[in-house]
This record gives C-alpha cells, structure tokens and sequence, in this order.
C-alpha cells in the first residue's frame, strides 16, 4: 500500500459535498464574529502603539515561544501551556497541509503527503498530538485541586447575589472540546489502521498504531470501519464547532492574545496617559465605549481567566471590593454589549447594570468602591501573562470619579491640599524644608548654588515628623561623605505620582509644570529620591512633558558612596533582616538588587519573605490609598505583610527604603498587635549604625 492517507475514506460524494458546505458556514459564522470584533476594536481612540512594528512582533514571538511570561512563578502551568500551545499549533499547521494537499495542490499535479515527507509528518504529529492531551489533563487535574487562581468567588458582591455557572461551563467547554478533538484524532488513526489491515508504514503514527491494536483486543476489528466514520464526524463536527466558538467565548484568547503582547507599552502603569486635548473638552474620564482605545479594547477580549491578577492583588486579599480579573471581564462584558458583539457564555455578572439602558462605566458597571480600592501597586500588570494593562483603564475610570467629586472627604480634602498648598500635609511651602533647622549644617538650595545632586525630597520625607529623623540621617551622611548636594526648599512640590493615580490629571499637569520650573530654575547633575513614587513620575512620566532627567534611588548613590570610599564603613552589623520591595521601586522600576546590595554590604543577615522583588505585596498606601478609609477592610495589606515577615522567624528588623513604607509598617505593628516583635528600620538607619 502506498505511503499516505485518503482523506475522505470511505465516505460517499454527498458526504464530502455535506462537510464542505457545513465547513463553509462554520468558517463563515467565525469570520464574521472576527470581523465584528475588529469593528469593535475601530470604535476606539489611537493608542499610540504602531511604532517599531518589527521589534514588538520579534518580542511578542520570543515571548510566546518560550512562554516566559506563563512560566513566571508557576512552572507547572507554563509546562502545561507549553504543550497545549504547541500541540495546538502543530496540529492546526498539520490540518493546514491536509486541506492544503487535497483541495488545492492536487488539482495542480502536486501530491505532498506521501512518501517519506508523509511518513515525518505523521510521526510529528502524533508527538506533538501526545504533548497537546497530556498539557490539556495536567491543566484539568490542576483545575481539580481548586488553586486559589481559579476561585471564582467576587470580592464585590455578597454570595447568592451573582452566578458562575456561565464562567465555569465557558472554562469547561474549553478545556474538554480541545481534549476530545485530539482524542478522537488519534481515534480516527486507529480505527484507520485496523480498517486497512496494517499497513507496515503506519508505524510511524505511533500512537495509532497502538491504538489500532487496543481497537483488535476489544475485539472491534470487524466493525472498525463503520466506527471509523462515526468518529470521523463527531471529530469534524467538534472541530467546526470549536472554530465557530472561537470568537465568542474564553478561546477568543488563541485570537487575540499574540496581538495584545505584541502591543503592550513596555511602560504601561508606570507612564499613564496623557489626556489629550480633544478628550480633554468632554471630560478627563471615559464615559462611553468609544473613550477606550482599541489597545484597552484588546485588553478586555485578552483575559483568559487564569487568576494571576486576582491572587496578586493586595486589594483583593485584604477583602476590598476589587478583582482586577473581575473588572477586566465586566468590561469585556460591558464591551460586548455597547459593540454588538456576541459573548456565548457572559463572563461577568452583570449586577443589574445589563438592564439599564445608557450604565455608568465607572458607578454602574464598575462600582466606585472597586475603583477607589485599588493601591495602584502594578502586581495585577506584572502578573497578566497576556499583557493586560489594568492600571489604565483603573485609572482612567477613577478620572471619571473625580471628574464627578465621586470620591471620600479625606482624599478630596487632600488634593485641594496639593492644589492649595504643594503638599498633601496642607502645611505651608515655607515648613517644607524645616526638617533641616536641626541639622548642624545648612543644605545646599540647588537654585542659588551649584550641586552634583538635587534631592527631590517629597512631601513624607518632608513634613511627616516620623519621617523627617530619617531624612536627617540621609543628609547627613551625604554631607559627611563630602557629596555636593542641595534641595529646592519652598519651591518643590508634590512631583504628583499619586495625584495622577488618583485620576485627578489635571491637577498633576499642574504639579508638573510648577516643578518643572522650579528644577529648571536650579543647577545640579543628577536627582536623588529617598521616595520611590518621587522617582517613578519624574523618570517615567515627566519626560513626556519635556522633563528629562537623571533620577536614581538613594539606596543606589549610597552604594556608589561606599565603593568609592567616600562612605568608610566601621563595623559589621549582626542582625537578621527582611527587606520589602516598594512597589514603585521594584516592581515599577526594577530596582532590586541595589537595596540587597547594601544590606549585604552592611553585614546584615537577609531573610527573604516568600513575596520578594517584582513580586513584593503592597503596603496599601499607592494611589491615594493613604489618604483614604482603610476601617473596612478585613485585614491590612500591611498588617498582611508584617505577618508575612514574622513567619520567616528570628528576624530582628523589616527593612523599608520608602518614606511611605515606613510610615504604614510601622503603624501595621502596631495595629496588627506585634509590637515590640519586629522593628521597622530604614535602611539609613542600618547604614547610620554601620558608619558610627
Ligand atoms: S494595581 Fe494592585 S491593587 Fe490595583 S488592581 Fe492591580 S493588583 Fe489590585
Ligand atoms: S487579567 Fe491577565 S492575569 Fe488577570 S485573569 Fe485575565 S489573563 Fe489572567
């Protein structure tokens, strides 16, 4: 028998002529619904993200070849993807050929399954085929176990009050139409084998082969071939069905996901956009569908459920009414319905919002509560193996919020602090440097002298009275070490990173432009920040309103202080540490390794807590969440993290190198009742003993 397969084996001309017409429709209905999706892209704004095509589409392909963003913390489920995706692929390429070889090339002489390309084919297949169920069971028995990931329990509404059934049968339905179209596959192979006796070069479909002789000890031989085109069916018809399935439902990720990597900003959370000047006439905030750009559009249609975010988020896990997974998918939802677009299983719960005929974005669909909960600490972003921006529209719909005065006192009050006054204290710019009387020396003011580094010292590092002993003991060490540095005194303000994260823009423009010109006004090299928030708006974000500035960390200069000599080190410190990442420093900026360095340089014995560097957990207070009422809550983000230090055991201090975390750790001892158990330093405090 020749080496290669009839596609069509055993089947009358009407059955073929029946399958390409349901094919047909089948690839039709899924154009369609592609097409619409598309459409529903066009309705939004530009995103920008057109630039430097070649380079996003090499990164994206990187990205999913090695499936380095799905491995991330979690090598069981890369794995398990990893043989999903690639079986998936391998197997689509391979019906590819099939359709390719005998409904176009034949007509042109050209036969390419056959001989020993056939051979190779099928052999790789059928590896690949394995790879594709075994991936599919681990993901089914990892889905037995319940993880956390996959709770689909709703931080923002009461049980009973919404239904997950849609959401399971939707992830269900998924999962066991892919399982059986490969199982039948190899079905089909086999019954195939028996049906024709054997041929010697089906040996190279392996698995088939095995099958086959399964099929004989059944004692199935006989009616192989009527079986054989039952099965034949079931798996076209499975097949059609999950083409048609596609743009509607959780597999609308194979669609979408490569597109939504390819254009993710590098930057995203840590630059948010601007609001350009035409949006600005109708409103800093989204209001309508047609405010989202096509990228955040993208987002909502990219989730794939995988729970990332939601067991990331602090918000979530300190019993706040916030999911960022849920928000994604109310907004697919919310999506879906503005653009006429069809979901087969809704993956939200509507909570009413459905029935109103024109709902608020940000109020109905996604309540203010979820929106104000969220402390803007990037984990949900850094954890989306998908490249879902969740920080944007959060953010875009809070401008909404403030664009209504739909927020607490407390942070209102606050802001027209900032406006007033410069600083979130409400104190007057001219205390702002009063912290300095108690220094035996005077700072520099960088706009009447020349310095190497201006100090942009922040509003907790300048006003808060727990704070300022530490912003002494930085001055002083830097004077001691002989650095040329100065402040801006009266003129600094709040370099606004958290004002722009409470959505209130323009008042960060404002912030911006006054502290702009007050840098320009003075002369120095470089900025250092004790404060990490500082940092991450005048490196990231100033820059797009013409600031362009060197910024460092002050973990990082005191590190050069000391290799360069300039810091003498005296002694050894004998204490066993743990150290928390800031959000804005680690996960925002990548600055890891610097503080470690330190501490390692002070001899100091480092304990890591299980959440470390870019996966740190946020102390609670990013994104206004400071200024805000935490009473709610069940538990603390903080309280949560002090805890989580305590059970590293023996530790004798938690290590902070932000203004903020020192303020809300030092407060989580307290109020979670551990006081005088573990001491909150900073890591100037640790240098200070290590210099005396
Ligand atoms: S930024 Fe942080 S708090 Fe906000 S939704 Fe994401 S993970 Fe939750
Ligand atoms: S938003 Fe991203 S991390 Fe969160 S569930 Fe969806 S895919 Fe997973």
């Amino acid at each position: 028998m020749h080496e290669t397969r009839e596609v069509f084996r055993l089947f009358p001309q009407a059955l073929q002529i029946a399958f390409y017409l349901v094919g047909f429709a089948t690839i039709f209905y899924f154009l369609f619904g592609s097409y619409k999706i598309v459409q529903k892209y066009r309705k939004g704004r530009p995103a920008g993200r057109w630039n430097q095509l070649g380079a996003r589409f090499m990164k994206a392909l990187g990205t999913m070849a090695k499936h380095s963003t799905l491995s991330k913390r979690n090598k069981y489920v890369g794995v398990a993807h990893w043989l999903i995706f690639w079986g998936f692929v391998v197997l689509f390429i391979g019906t590819v050929i099939v359709a390719l070889d005998h409904d176009f090339l034949r007509f042109m002489g050209v036969h390419l399954l056959q001989g020993k390309f056939y051979l190779w084919f099928s052999l790789f297949l059928d590896v690949f085929g394995v790879g594709f169920l075994v991936g599919l069971l681990m993901m089914a028995f990892r889905r037995a176990k319940k993880p956390p990931e996959l709770d689909y329990t709703r931080p923002d509404l009461p049980q009973g009050k919404y239904d997950r059934k849609p959401y399971v049968t939707d992830d269900k339905i998924f999962l066991w139409l892919l399982f059986f179209i490969g199982l039948t596959g190899f079905l089909i192979e086999g019954l195939r084998i028996v049906g024709d006796n054997y041929p010697s070069f089906e040996v190279w479909s392996p698995v088939g082969w095995m099958l086959a002789h399964a099929l004989d000890a059944l004692g199935l031989s006989a009616k192989a071939n009527t079986i054989f085109i039952y099965t034949w069916w079931f798996h076209a018809v499975m097949v059609l069905g999950f083409i048609a399935y596609l743009p509607h439902s959780k597999a609308m990720h194979i669609l979408v996901d490569f597109a939504n990597l390819m254009f993710k900003d590098d930057l995203a959370a840590k630059r948010l956009p601007k609001v350009t000047e035409e949006k600005m006439k109708e409103g800093m905030g989204y209001l309508k569908l047609t405010d989202f750009t096509w990228k955040e559009l993208m987002d909502f249609d990219a989730c794939t459920k995988c729970g990332r975010c939601h067991v990331a988020c602090p918000a979530r896990a300190s019993g706040a009414p916030l999911s960022p997974r849920d928000l994604i998918l109310e907004m697919r939802t919310f999506s879906e319905i503005k653009a006429g677009t069809l979901e087969w299983f809704m993956q939200a719960e509507s909570n009413g919002w459905t029935n109103k005929k024109e709902p608020a974005i940000a109020g109905d669909v996604i309540k203010a509560d979820t929106l104000w909960a969220c402390t803007t600490c990037m984990a949900c972003v850094e954890a989306c193996p998908v490249g879902i921006e969740h920080l944007t529209t959060i953010v875009n719909l809070r401008r909404t919020l403030v664009d209504e005065g739909n927020m607490e006192d407390s942070l209102q009050d606050v802001l027209m602090n900032i406006g007033d006054y410069g600083n979130s204290f409400g104190q007057s710019d001219r205390m702002r440097a009063k912290w300095t009387k108690e220094l035996d020396f005077k700072i520099k003011d960088a706009r009447k002298e020349e310095v190497d580094y201006l100090w942009y010292v922040g509003d907790y590092a300048s006003y808060d009275q727990r704070i300022q002993s530490i912003s002494r003991k930085v001055a002083k060490i830097l004077n001691d070490a002989g650095v040329s540095f100065g402040i801006l005194y009266e003129a600094e303000k709040n370099s606004g990173n958290d004002v722009r994260r409470i959505g209130e823009e323009g008042l960060y423009e404002m912030l911006v432009e006054d502290n702009m010109a007050a840098l320009e006004e003075a002369s120095f090299k470089e900025i250092f920040t004790t404060d990490p928030h500082t940092l991450n708006t005048l490196k990231n974000e100033y820059p797009e309103f013409g600031g362009h500035y060197k910024v460092k960390h002050y973990t990082q200069l005191l590190i050069e202080l000391i290799k360069s000599g300039k810091l003498q080190l005296k002694k050894k410190l004998d204490y066993t540490v743990t150290y928390h990442d800031p959000c804005y420093l680690g996960r925002y900026n990548g600055i890891t390794e610097e503080p470690r360095e330190l501490l390692q340089l002070l001899g100091v014995k480092l304990k890591e807590m299980p959440r470390n560097r870019t996966n740190s957990f946020c102390c609670g207070a990013g994104g206004g969440r400071i200024w805000m009422d935490d009473s709610k809550l069940e538990k603390r983000p903080s309280e949560m993290r002090i805890e989580e230090a305590l059970a590293l055991g023996e530790v004798d201090c938690f290590i902070v190198a932000c203004p903020k975390d020192y303020a809300m750790y030092s407060d989580a001892v307290k109020t979670s009742g551990n006081e005088g158990k573990l001491e909150v330093k900073d890591v100037i405090d640790l240098l200070e003993e290590a210099l005396s």
